[in-house]
């Protein structure tokens, strides 16, 4: 799609109020697509009084309004499929398969479950003798990442929409075009101007202005545990709400009696899916220490079937990293953990065969792994996996519970059973049991420094709506 030169506020395209740009890079061959503006304080404080200006209106608008507003934005968006899918791969470098079948169907989906729960959901009750009324928070700022870049906006923009709020939105810079175009999605809703805002830009200047905004009601994060930090302690001095989805350093546990074959394949390809640029990725993989030999030759195997290359070519599986500083991130990563005495099964530090140009790292499956490394403790964001050993199921809860983590996970053993009294211990959001599939309608979310609030669902919904009761 066509970069806009400006920011969407108020229903329309407007000029930024200063002159500075991004640029906009495809990590596949580092050429510019596309230049956004970068936008500031002024911008922001322009798209924030917008959204003031639209709260009553759309608070007061009825739920089931509502609803038909989003079925009309999430019909906007399944017109545009295959312009979404090209462009997050042109932006981001997602194979198109992966990017047609998640970057452009999962927020489809997430729109279409919010504009029914706006229809469904009972926002008044009687509790005894009380009338219990469910409000939206207010004005939403909302500030995403580039890994899932229009997963991220709608997992906000839907429910925070549904709730009878109004927002303002600051894309990550790596990812401005698909955040566009959902502008583009919802001016052709016909959404009431002011409801939905969007400034483009940097994060210590438009990002930071918007989290600190005075007139902001909620601020709804998901980003890096550094920055989340941040944006927490803010809100904690203006003393108002905060959701914050962040990193993650999640486990693929399979115990004894499960069927390794199966969990070390689904894990290679979990960790691999995105170029591993994925928050609740499966990056360590933990298995007895009887099968270690067997687990890493079998991650080896699976790792050799997601070739990496070129995102448009067919049978690609893994594409770039997203920018120059993620591959840094991940190739230094790759190093510390070769220093501290892991090896590379397969893959390692370097370019991938025959790709000189375009962010690229080698797929690579980290043996010798022992929980105290730094490539077991950190988040790598990358195509890499880390197999670890453990002797007993209650090692291999300490070590899937040791890291500063605590957002996904999966549990394989040899009956459902044993596979739910393993993950109901585990400190973390969601853990899929014996190969459970992703659920875009259940709870997501991290404990400890993976975050504070839920999106998604029910969950998501209520994480912007706050309550008053009148007793009777
Ligand atoms: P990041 O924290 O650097 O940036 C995220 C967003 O915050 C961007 O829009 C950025 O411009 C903005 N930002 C940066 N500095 C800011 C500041 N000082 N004030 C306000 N905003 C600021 O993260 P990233 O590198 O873009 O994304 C990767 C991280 O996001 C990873 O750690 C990943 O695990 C996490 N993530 C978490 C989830 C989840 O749901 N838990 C989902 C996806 C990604």
């Amino acid at each position: 799609m066509q970069a806009h030169d400006a920011m969407f506020i108020d229903g329309s395209w407007r000029p930024p109020l200063g002159t500075s740009a991004i640029e906009v890079r495809d990590p596949s061959h580092e050429g510019v697509i596309g230049e956004v503006p970068a936008g500031g304080a002024a911008d922001v404080d322009a798209a924030v009084a917008a959204a003031r200006a639209a709260l009553p209106g759309w608070a007061a608008t009825a739920p089931a309004r509502r609803a038909e507003h989003l079925t009309a934005l999430r019909d906007a968006l399944a017109a545009r499929r295959e312009e979404i899918a090209d462009t997050v791969t042109s932006e981001l470098g997602a194979p198109l398969s992966f990017a047609r079948a998640v970057h452009a169907d999962l927020p489809i989906t997430v729109a279409g479950s919010y504009a029914r729960l706006a229809a469904t959901y009972e926002f008044e009750e009687r509790v005894g003798n009380s009338r219990v009324f469910q409000d939206p928070v207010g004005v939403v700022g909302a500030i995403t990442p580039w890994n899932y870049p229009l997963h991220q906006v709608v997992a906000k923009a839907a429910p925070a929409l549904a709730a009878g709020c109004t927002m303002v939105l600051k894309p990550a810079e790596d990812t401005p075009l698909v955040a566009q175009l959902f502008a583009e999605a919802v001016a052709a809703a016909g959404l009431p101007p002011g409801v939905f805002n969007l400034v483009t830009g940097h994060g210590p200047e438009a990002g930071e202005a918007l989290a600190g905004h005075p007139d902001v009601d909620m601020v709804s994060f998901t980003g890096s545990t550094a920055v989340g930090a941040r944006i927490g302690a803010a809100a904690g001095r203006a003393v108002r709400p905060v959701a914050l989805e962040l990193g993650g350093k999640s486990a693929n546990v399979v115990l004894p009696g499960a069927d390794l074959t199966r969990a070390v394949k689904a894990g290679v390809a979990n960790v691999m899916a995105n170029s591993g640029q994925t928050c609740s990725a499966w990056t360590r993989l933990l298995v007895h220490e009887s099968h270690y030999e067997e687990a890493v030759e079998l991650a080896v195997a699976a790792a050799a079937r997601h070739p990496v290359g070129d995102p448009r070519a067919d049978g690609t599986r893994v594409g770039p990293l997203v920018s120059a500083a993620q591959r840094e991130r991940v190739t230094g990563y790759l190093e510390k953990g070769l220093a501290e005495g892991a090896h590379a099964a397969c893959g390692g530090p370097g370019v991938p065969a025959g790709l000189a140009r375009g962010y690229y790292v080698r797929p690579t499956v980290l043996a010798g792994v022992t929980p105290e490394m730094t490539v077991a403790q950190e988040e790598i964001f990358g195509p890499v996996l880390a197999v670890l050993s453990f002797v007993d199921a209650e090692d291999a809860l300490r070590i899937a519970d040791g890291t500063d983590y605590g957002l996904s996970g999966a549990v394989w053993a040899r009956d459902e059973e044993e596979a739910v009294a393993f993950a109901r211990r585990l400190r973390t959001g969601q853990v899929d049991v014996n190969g459970g599939r992703f659920n875009p309608l259940a709870p997501f979310g991290g404990h400890k420094r993976s975050g504070v609030g839920r999106e998604l669902g029910r969950h998501g919904l209520t994480e912007y709506l706050h309550t008053q009761s009148l007793q009777f």
